[in-house]
């Protein structure tokens, strides 16, 4: 069985946490795309190529991994990918009421797939890129909060 699974997000940047998901989840899936989705309504802060090269960087050593970006929805890009799988992290009570909305919302719109929850690891839990965002655009070192084999 080709079980693949697709992990969506914005990896605005990619993050030791994100890291962390794709590497514990290895086990459970043939396949794991680590896609980032484009949203035209959304402001990046790193342009998605440079957001897509560090990807390819941080997995160059797992031949399980796929390195794609999507627009439009994401379980449209999960079934031309036969893909049954979505990825997801779990942080906090938050991350878990809007993770079960869009998660319940896919599964209406796209009855095979099923969303996969890995809970955050604790020296992760308070790590979001839109942290690591504003440390970097005031001058902070991102380096503790991003993975270490990264061309930054
Ligand atoms: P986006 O920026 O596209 O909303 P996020 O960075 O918020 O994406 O998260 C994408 C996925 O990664 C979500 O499932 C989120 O819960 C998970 N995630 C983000 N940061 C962490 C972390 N520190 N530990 C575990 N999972 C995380």
């Amino acid at each position: 069985m080709n079980r693949i699974a697709v992990f969506p997000g914005s990896f605005d940047p990619i993050t030791k946490g994100h890291e962390s998901v794709i590497i514990r989840s290895l086990g459970l899936f043939d396949t794991i795309i680590v896609a980032v989705g484009v949203n035209s309504e959304k402001k990046y802060l790193f342009p998605l190529e440079q957001r897509i090269k560090w990807l390819k960087e941080v997995f160059a050593g797992y031949s399980q991994i796929r390195i794609e970006s999507y627009s439009g929805l994401t379980t449209d890009f999960c079934r031309n990918n036969h893909a049954a799988y979505i990825l997801r992290g779990l942080r906090t009570s938050a991350d878990f009421e809007f993770e079960r909305s869009i998660g319940q919302m896919n599964k209406k719109i796209y009855s095979p797939i099923e969303t996969v929850f890995l809970l955050a690891l604790p020296e992760y839990n308070a790590l979001n890129s839109s942290v690591v965002r504003d440390i970097y655009r005031n001058g902070g070192d991102i380096s503790p909060f991003i993975p270490d084999n990264m061309n930054f």
